[in-house]
Protein backbone atom coordinates (compact mmCIF):
# COMPACT_ATOMS: atom_id res chain seq x y z
CA UNK A 1 0.00 0.00 0.00
CA UNK A 2 1.14 3.73 -0.84
CA UNK A 3 -1.32 6.28 -0.23
CA UNK A 4 -0.41 9.81 -0.83
CA UNK A 5 -0.63 12.09 1.79
CA UNK A 6 0.89 15.33 3.45
CA UNK A 7 2.22 15.55 6.68
CA UNK A 8 2.14 18.43 8.51
CA UNK A 9 3.94 19.61 11.90
CA UNK A 10 2.96 22.15 14.17
CA UNK A 11 5.74 23.32 16.36
CA UNK A 12 4.50 26.22 19.12
CA UNK A 13 1.33 24.44 19.98
CA UNK A 14 3.15 21.34 21.38
CA UNK A 15 5.04 23.34 24.12
CA UNK A 16 1.26 24.99 25.16
CA UNK A 17 0.81 22.63 28.00
CA UNK A 18 -3.19 21.80 29.03
CA UNK A 19 -4.04 24.63 25.74
CA UNK A 20 -2.82 22.16 23.35
CA UNK A 21 -6.06 20.13 22.48
CA UNK A 22 -7.85 23.56 22.02
CA UNK A 23 -4.79 24.54 19.66
CA UNK A 24 -5.15 21.76 17.68
CA UNK A 25 -9.23 21.30 17.58
CA UNK A 26 -8.66 25.38 15.94
CA UNK A 27 -5.78 24.16 13.35
CA UNK A 28 -7.28 21.07 12.36
CA UNK A 29 -10.95 23.57 11.62
CA UNK A 30 -8.72 25.52 10.36
CA UNK A 31 -6.80 23.30 7.63
CA UNK A 32 -10.51 22.10 6.73
CA UNK A 33 -11.70 25.63 6.40
CA UNK A 34 -8.86 26.43 4.06
CA UNK A 35 -8.61 23.31 2.10
CA UNK A 36 -12.77 23.12 1.63
CA UNK A 37 -12.44 24.55 -2.43
CA UNK A 38 -9.97 21.68 -3.21
CA UNK A 39 -10.68 18.43 -3.74
CA UNK A 40 -8.54 16.51 -2.12
CA UNK A 41 -10.81 13.42 -0.35
CA UNK A 42 -11.59 15.21 3.53
CA UNK A 43 -9.83 13.23 5.33
CA UNK A 44 -7.77 14.85 7.49
CA UNK A 45 -6.72 13.02 10.97
CA UNK A 46 -4.68 13.86 14.12
CA UNK A 47 -1.81 11.14 14.62
CA UNK A 48 0.21 12.15 18.14
CA UNK A 49 1.27 15.56 17.52
CA UNK A 50 1.11 15.71 13.18
CA UNK A 51 -1.88 15.89 11.22
CA UNK A 52 -1.80 13.27 8.42
CA UNK A 53 -3.74 14.55 4.75
CA UNK A 54 -4.80 12.02 2.92
CA UNK A 55 -5.13 12.94 -0.88
CA UNK A 56 -6.96 11.35 -3.49
CA UNK A 57 -6.58 10.49 -7.40
CA UNK A 58 -7.33 13.73 -8.23
CA UNK A 59 -5.04 15.71 -5.99
CA UNK A 60 -2.50 13.62 -6.72
CA UNK A 61 -2.50 15.64 -10.18
CA UNK A 62 -0.28 18.60 -9.45
CA UNK A 63 -3.05 20.92 -9.62
CA UNK A 64 -4.90 20.64 -6.86
CA UNK A 65 -1.89 19.26 -5.19
CA UNK A 66 0.06 22.70 -5.79
CA UNK A 67 -3.25 24.46 -4.32
CA UNK A 68 -3.10 22.68 -1.29
CA UNK A 69 0.59 23.08 -0.83
CA UNK A 70 -0.31 27.15 -1.13
CA UNK A 71 -2.55 27.07 1.39
CA UNK A 72 -1.06 25.35 3.61
CA UNK A 73 1.87 27.59 3.38
CA UNK A 74 -0.38 30.58 4.27
CA UNK A 75 -1.98 29.23 7.91
CA UNK A 76 -0.38 30.38 11.07
CA UNK A 77 0.08 27.76 13.43
CA UNK A 78 1.79 24.99 10.73
CA UNK A 79 5.83 25.11 11.20
CA UNK A 80 6.10 22.58 8.36
CA UNK A 81 5.09 19.60 6.06
CA UNK A 82 6.39 17.50 3.65
CA UNK A 83 4.46 15.20 0.94
CA UNK A 84 4.59 11.82 0.47
CA UNK A 85 3.03 8.27 1.29
CA UNK A 86 1.37 6.26 4.49
CA UNK A 87 2.86 2.55 4.47
CA UNK A 88 2.32 -0.60 5.68
CA UNK A 89 3.60 -1.54 8.96
CA UNK A 90 6.42 -3.45 7.43
CA UNK A 91 10.35 -3.05 6.46
CA UNK A 92 9.57 -3.81 3.05
CA UNK A 93 6.64 -1.97 2.22
CA UNK A 94 8.38 1.06 4.16
CA UNK A 95 11.75 0.35 1.51
CA UNK A 96 9.19 0.35 -1.53
CA UNK A 97 7.78 3.49 -0.13
CA UNK A 98 11.14 5.37 0.07
CA UNK A 99 12.12 3.92 -3.58
CA UNK A 100 8.70 5.16 -5.04
CA UNK A 101 9.83 8.69 -3.31
CA UNK A 102 13.56 8.99 -4.30
CA UNK A 103 12.67 8.70 -7.88
CA UNK A 104 11.81 12.60 -7.39
CA UNK A 105 15.17 13.28 -5.27
CA UNK A 106 17.28 15.92 -6.45
CA UNK A 107 20.61 14.48 -7.42
CA UNK A 108 23.05 15.01 -4.36
CA UNK A 109 23.44 13.41 -1.06
CA UNK A 110 20.59 12.21 1.42
CA UNK A 111 20.11 10.65 4.62
CA UNK A 112 17.36 9.28 6.37
CA UNK A 113 15.40 10.21 9.72
CA UNK A 114 12.97 8.05 11.08
CA UNK A 115 10.97 8.76 14.21
CA UNK A 116 9.44 5.96 15.63
CA UNK A 117 7.03 6.56 18.82
CA UNK A 118 5.03 2.88 17.79
CA UNK A 119 7.68 1.41 20.52
CA UNK A 120 6.34 -2.06 19.18
CA UNK A 121 7.90 -1.97 16.06
CA UNK A 122 10.53 -4.58 15.91
CA UNK A 123 13.95 -2.20 14.60
CA UNK A 124 15.14 0.81 16.25
CA UNK A 125 15.49 3.53 14.76
CA UNK A 126 19.35 3.99 13.38
CA UNK A 127 18.42 0.68 12.57
CA UNK A 128 15.96 1.55 10.26
CA UNK A 129 17.77 4.30 8.69
CA UNK A 130 20.72 1.67 8.08
CA UNK A 131 18.97 -0.42 6.24
CA UNK A 132 16.22 2.37 4.48
CA UNK A 133 19.51 4.69 3.53
CA UNK A 134 21.26 1.10 2.10
CA UNK A 135 18.32 0.08 -0.20
CA UNK A 136 18.48 3.82 -1.97
CA UNK A 137 22.10 3.10 -2.02
CA UNK A 138 21.61 0.18 -3.68
CA UNK A 139 19.05 1.33 -6.01
CA UNK A 140 19.78 4.81 -6.94
CA UNK A 141 23.66 5.30 -6.10
CA UNK A 142 23.02 8.37 -4.28
CA UNK A 143 25.99 9.49 -1.68
CA UNK A 144 24.86 9.46 1.95
CA UNK A 145 25.72 12.43 4.52
CA UNK A 146 24.52 12.33 8.16
CA UNK A 147 25.62 15.68 8.67
CA UNK A 148 24.55 18.14 5.97
CA UNK A 149 22.15 16.56 3.67
CA UNK A 150 20.71 17.67 0.46
CA UNK A 151 17.58 15.85 1.13
CA UNK A 152 16.21 14.04 4.08
CA UNK A 153 13.91 11.55 3.78
CA UNK A 154 11.78 10.99 6.73
CA UNK A 155 9.82 8.01 8.32
CA UNK A 156 7.14 8.74 10.84
CA UNK A 157 6.49 5.25 12.46
CA UNK A 158 3.24 5.59 14.72
CA UNK A 159 0.61 3.87 16.14
CA UNK A 160 -1.62 4.70 13.43
CA UNK A 161 0.44 4.04 10.44
CA UNK A 162 4.23 4.85 9.22
CA UNK A 163 4.12 7.79 7.36
CA UNK A 164 7.13 8.56 4.48
CA UNK A 165 8.05 12.04 3.18
CA UNK A 166 11.09 13.80 1.71
CA UNK A 167 10.32 17.03 0.79
CA UNK A 168 9.45 19.24 3.15
CA UNK A 169 8.25 22.97 3.11
CA UNK A 170 8.19 25.55 5.41
CA UNK A 171 4.80 26.61 6.86
CA UNK A 172 4.70 30.47 8.97
CA UNK A 173 5.01 29.10 12.14
CA UNK A 174 2.87 30.54 15.58
CA UNK A 175 -0.26 30.19 16.22
CA UNK A 176 -3.91 29.11 14.87
CA UNK A 177 -6.11 32.08 14.12
CA UNK A 178 -8.61 32.05 16.70
CA UNK A 179 -6.79 30.66 20.07
CA UNK A 180 -5.82 34.14 21.00
CA UNK A 181 -9.07 36.45 20.64
CA UNK A 182 -9.91 39.04 18.70
CA UNK A 183 -8.35 42.12 17.77
CA UNK A 184 -9.53 45.10 15.55
CA UNK A 185 -6.83 46.42 13.56
CA UNK A 186 -7.05 49.79 12.11
CA UNK A 187 -5.92 49.84 8.91
CA UNK A 188 -4.76 52.02 5.88
CA UNK A 189 -3.35 51.57 2.31
CA UNK A 190 0.34 51.83 3.78
CA UNK A 191 2.54 49.75 3.77
CA UNK A 192 2.58 49.26 7.85
CA UNK A 193 -1.14 48.25 8.91
CA UNK A 194 -1.27 45.35 7.11
CA UNK A 195 1.93 43.91 8.20
CA UNK A 196 0.67 44.48 11.78
CA UNK A 197 -2.87 42.87 11.02
CA UNK A 198 -0.72 40.00 9.80
CA UNK A 199 1.56 39.62 12.81
CA UNK A 200 -1.53 39.59 14.87
CA UNK A 201 -2.64 36.37 12.83
CA UNK A 202 0.34 34.58 13.21
CA UNK A 203 -0.19 34.97 16.92
CA UNK A 204 -3.33 33.48 16.85
CA UNK A 205 -5.58 36.56 16.86
CA UNK A 206 -8.66 37.13 14.59
CA UNK A 207 -8.59 40.43 13.13
CA UNK A 208 -11.47 42.81 12.24
CA UNK A 209 -10.95 45.65 10.27
CA UNK A 210 -11.51 49.28 10.58
CA UNK A 211 -10.63 51.84 7.59
CA UNK A 212 -11.12 55.48 7.89
CA UNK A 213 -11.43 57.48 5.26
CA UNK A 214 -12.74 61.26 4.21
CA UNK A 215 -15.15 60.44 0.67
CA UNK A 216 -17.18 62.00 -0.65
CA UNK A 217 -14.22 64.90 -0.45
CA UNK A 218 -11.51 62.77 -2.37
CA UNK A 219 -11.60 60.13 -4.15
CA UNK A 220 -12.70 56.52 -2.63
CA UNK A 221 -9.27 54.59 -3.77
CA UNK A 222 -8.28 54.37 -0.20
CA UNK A 223 -11.37 52.03 0.28
CA UNK A 224 -10.98 49.94 -2.94
CA UNK A 225 -6.95 49.49 -1.44
CA UNK A 226 -8.07 48.26 1.47
CA UNK A 227 -10.13 45.92 0.04
CA UNK A 228 -7.64 44.54 -1.96
CA UNK A 229 -5.23 44.43 1.04
CA UNK A 230 -7.60 42.83 3.65
CA UNK A 231 -8.71 40.39 0.84
CA UNK A 232 -5.11 39.09 0.81
CA UNK A 233 -4.51 39.61 4.57
CA UNK A 234 -7.90 36.78 4.40
CA UNK A 235 -5.60 34.16 2.75
CA UNK A 236 -4.04 34.02 6.32
CA UNK A 237 -7.70 33.66 7.74
CA UNK A 238 -10.42 32.75 5.17
CA UNK A 239 -12.54 35.72 5.62
CA UNK A 240 -12.58 39.13 6.98
CA UNK A 241 -15.09 41.99 8.27
CA UNK A 242 -13.92 45.04 7.48
CA UNK A 243 -15.74 48.40 8.45
CA UNK A 244 -15.30 51.72 6.45
CA UNK A 245 -16.40 54.67 8.12
CA UNK A 246 -16.65 58.25 6.81
CA UNK A 247 -14.76 60.79 9.08
CA UNK A 248 -15.11 64.01 6.88
CA UNK A 249 -17.40 65.60 9.13
CA UNK A 250 -15.60 65.28 11.84
CA UNK A 251 -12.81 66.99 10.29
CA UNK A 252 -14.01 69.55 9.20
CA UNK A 253 -15.50 70.39 12.62
CA UNK A 254 -11.52 69.92 14.32
CA UNK A 255 -10.30 72.15 11.12
CA UNK A 256 -12.71 74.66 12.62
CA UNK A 257 -11.74 74.47 16.30
CA UNK A 258 -8.27 72.74 16.80
CA UNK A 259 -5.08 74.66 16.13
CA UNK A 260 -3.07 72.96 12.96
CA UNK A 261 -0.29 71.48 15.70
CA UNK A 262 -3.16 69.82 17.55
CA UNK A 263 -4.88 67.92 14.26
CA UNK A 264 -3.06 65.09 14.28
CA UNK A 265 -3.43 63.72 17.63
CA UNK A 266 -6.76 64.51 18.03
CA UNK A 267 -7.81 62.92 14.85
CA UNK A 268 -5.84 59.88 16.43
CA UNK A 269 -8.47 60.13 19.07
CA UNK A 270 -11.57 60.05 17.14
CA UNK A 271 -10.06 57.36 15.24
CA UNK A 272 -9.86 55.13 18.48
CA UNK A 273 -12.71 56.28 19.66
CA UNK A 274 -14.85 55.38 16.34
CA UNK A 275 -12.63 52.04 16.33
CA UNK A 276 -13.96 50.72 19.98
CA UNK A 277 -17.33 51.26 18.90
CA UNK A 278 -16.67 48.60 16.15
CA UNK A 279 -13.94 46.87 18.16
CA UNK A 280 -17.10 46.21 20.79
CA UNK A 281 -19.61 45.04 18.21
CA UNK A 282 -17.70 42.05 17.39
CA UNK A 283 -16.01 41.41 21.29
CA UNK A 284 -12.72 42.57 20.02
CA UNK A 285 -10.38 43.05 23.09
CA UNK A 286 -8.11 45.05 21.77
CA UNK A 287 -6.73 47.34 19.01
CA UNK A 288 -4.00 47.17 16.70
CA UNK A 289 -2.12 49.86 14.35
CA UNK A 290 0.81 49.79 12.05
CA UNK A 291 2.52 52.46 14.21
CA UNK A 292 6.56 51.88 14.68
CA UNK A 293 8.13 54.32 17.46
CA UNK A 294 10.03 57.68 15.91
CA UNK A 295 8.90 56.39 12.36
CA UNK A 296 7.04 59.81 11.87
CA UNK A 297 6.42 62.90 14.29
CA UNK A 298 3.01 61.65 15.74
CA UNK A 299 4.92 58.55 16.96
CA UNK A 300 6.66 59.80 19.46
CA UNK A 301 6.19 58.62 22.88
CA UNK A 302 4.68 61.24 23.99
CA UNK A 303 2.16 61.13 21.50
CA UNK A 304 1.31 57.05 21.68
CA UNK A 305 0.49 58.21 25.68
CA UNK A 306 -1.89 61.04 24.46
CA UNK A 307 -3.49 58.72 21.72
CA UNK A 308 -3.68 55.53 24.54
CA UNK A 309 -4.98 57.60 27.04
CA UNK A 310 -8.19 58.03 25.34
CA UNK A 311 -8.40 54.30 24.83
CA UNK A 312 -10.29 52.48 27.28
CA UNK A 313 -8.72 49.06 25.37
CA UNK A 314 -5.35 47.91 24.86
CA UNK A 315 -3.73 49.31 21.84
CA UNK A 316 -1.02 46.63 20.07
CA UNK A 317 1.52 48.23 18.40
CA UNK A 318 3.46 44.73 17.17
CA UNK A 319 5.77 47.28 14.41
CA UNK A 320 6.71 49.02 17.69
CA UNK A 321 10.38 48.19 17.26
CA UNK A 322 11.24 47.41 13.58
CA UNK A 323 12.45 49.84 10.85
CA UNK A 324 10.80 50.74 7.35
CA UNK A 325 12.98 48.21 6.01
CA UNK A 326 12.12 45.47 7.77
CA UNK A 327 8.29 46.37 7.47
CA UNK A 328 8.67 46.60 4.12
CA UNK A 329 10.23 43.25 3.52
CA UNK A 330 7.69 41.95 5.78
CA UNK A 331 4.58 43.18 3.52
CA UNK A 332 6.75 41.97 0.33
CA UNK A 333 7.15 38.52 2.14
CA UNK A 334 2.92 38.28 2.21
CA UNK A 335 2.16 39.72 -0.50
CA UNK A 336 0.44 43.25 0.40
CA UNK A 337 3.73 45.21 -0.92
CA UNK A 338 2.43 46.03 -4.80
CA UNK A 339 -1.30 46.98 -3.04
CA UNK A 340 0.63 49.32 -0.26
CA UNK A 341 2.77 50.57 -2.89
CA UNK A 342 -0.19 52.40 -5.81
CA UNK A 343 -0.94 55.66 -4.64
CA UNK A 344 -4.02 56.25 -2.55
CA UNK A 345 -5.86 59.35 -1.53
CA UNK A 346 -5.32 59.61 2.62
CA UNK A 347 -7.56 60.61 4.94
CA UNK A 348 -4.74 62.29 6.92
CA UNK A 349 -4.44 64.70 3.84
CA UNK A 350 -7.63 66.05 3.70
CA UNK A 351 -7.63 69.38 4.79
CA UNK A 352 -4.80 68.41 7.30
CA UNK A 353 -1.31 68.62 5.53
CA UNK A 354 0.66 66.44 8.23
CA UNK A 355 2.01 68.65 10.58
CA UNK A 356 5.88 68.53 11.12
CA UNK A 357 5.59 69.48 14.60
CA UNK A 358 2.85 67.34 16.04
CA UNK A 359 3.06 67.63 19.95
CA UNK A 360 0.81 68.04 23.01
CA UNK A 361 -0.11 67.15 26.30
CA UNK A 362 -2.82 65.22 28.15
CA UNK A 363 -3.97 68.31 29.51
CA UNK A 364 -4.27 70.71 26.67
CA UNK A 365 -5.38 67.82 23.92
CA UNK A 366 -8.49 67.16 26.62
CA UNK A 367 -9.09 70.60 26.48
CA UNK A 368 -9.63 71.12 22.70
CA UNK A 369 -12.08 68.30 22.93
CA UNK A 370 -14.29 69.73 25.23
CA UNK A 371 -14.81 72.51 22.91
CA UNK A 372 -14.99 69.90 19.92
CA UNK A 373 -18.73 68.19 20.82
CA UNK A 374 -18.76 65.79 18.23
CA UNK A 375 -21.38 63.57 19.48
CA UNK A 376 -23.89 64.16 16.65
CA UNK A 377 -21.00 63.71 13.97
CA UNK A 378 -19.85 60.18 15.59
CA UNK A 379 -23.29 59.27 15.59
CA UNK A 380 -23.42 59.62 11.58
CA UNK A 381 -19.80 58.47 10.99
CA UNK A 382 -21.46 54.89 12.40
CA UNK A 383 -24.58 55.43 10.43
CA UNK A 384 -22.76 55.76 7.34
CA UNK A 385 -20.56 52.98 8.12
CA UNK A 386 -20.05 49.96 5.64
CA UNK A 387 -19.64 46.63 6.85
CA UNK A 388 -17.59 44.48 4.33
CA UNK A 389 -17.26 40.40 4.42
CA UNK A 390 -14.15 39.77 2.35
CA UNK A 391 -13.31 36.50 1.93
CA UNK A 392 -9.48 34.96 0.49
CA UNK A 393 -8.70 34.90 -3.17
CA UNK A 394 -9.05 31.11 -3.57
CA UNK A 395 -12.88 31.14 -1.88
CA UNK A 396 -13.52 34.55 -4.38
CA UNK A 397 -12.06 32.39 -6.78
CA UNK A 398 -13.97 29.45 -6.65
CA UNK A 399 -17.22 31.80 -6.29
CA UNK A 400 -16.23 32.88 -9.58
CA UNK A 401 -15.43 29.52 -11.38
CA UNK A 402 -19.30 27.87 -10.33
P1 LIG B 1 0.49 52.90 7.49
O1 LIG B 1 1.59 52.47 6.57
O2 LIG B 1 -0.14 51.74 8.20
O3 LIG B 1 -0.49 53.82 6.84
P2 LIG B 1 1.91 55.15 8.48
O4 LIG B 1 3.37 54.96 8.64
O5 LIG B 1 1.41 55.86 7.28
O6 LIG B 1 1.19 53.73 8.64
P3 LIG B 1 0.28 56.89 10.07
O7 LIG B 1 -0.39 57.39 8.86
O8 LIG B 1 0.83 57.83 11.07
O9 LIG B 1 1.49 55.92 9.79
O10 LIG B 1 -0.74 55.91 10.79
C1 LIG B 1 -0.39 55.20 11.94
C2 LIG B 1 -1.39 54.08 12.12
O11 LIG B 1 -2.71 54.61 12.31
C3 LIG B 1 -1.51 53.18 10.91
O12 LIG B 1 -0.52 52.18 10.88
C4 LIG B 1 -2.89 52.63 11.08
O13 LIG B 1 -2.91 51.56 12.03
C5 LIG B 1 -3.65 53.80 11.66
N1 LIG B 1 -4.27 54.57 10.57
C6 LIG B 1 -3.77 55.61 9.87
N2 LIG B 1 -4.63 56.05 8.95
C7 LIG B 1 -5.72 55.27 9.05
C8 LIG B 1 -6.99 55.19 8.36
N3 LIG B 1 -7.27 56.04 7.38
N4 LIG B 1 -7.87 54.26 8.74
C9 LIG B 1 -7.59 53.39 9.75
N5 LIG B 1 -6.43 53.42 10.41
C10 LIG B 1 -5.50 54.33 10.08
MG1 LIG C 1 -0.55 55.90 6.56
Amino acid sequence: MQKPIIVIHYGEIALKGKNRALFERRLQQNIRRALKNIEYKANLQRVSGRFILSLNDSARHNLPRERILQRLREIPGITYFGVGFEVNNSLDDIIEGVISLSKDLPAGSFKVDTRRSDKTFHLSSPEVNRRVGQAVVDRFGLPVNLNDPDSVIRIEIAYTGVYIFCARYQGIGGLPVGVSGRVLSLISAGFDSPVASYLMMKRGARVYFAHFHSAPYVSRNSIEQVHSLVQRLSDFQEESICYMTPIAGIQKKLIAIAPPAYRVLLYRRVMIHLAERIAKRHKCEALVTGESLGQVSSQTLRNIGVVDESASMPILRPLVGMDKEEIISLSRSIGTETISAEPYDDCCSFLMPRQAETWGTIEEVKEIEAKLECSDEYEDAMKQTEKLVIPNRYTADATINH
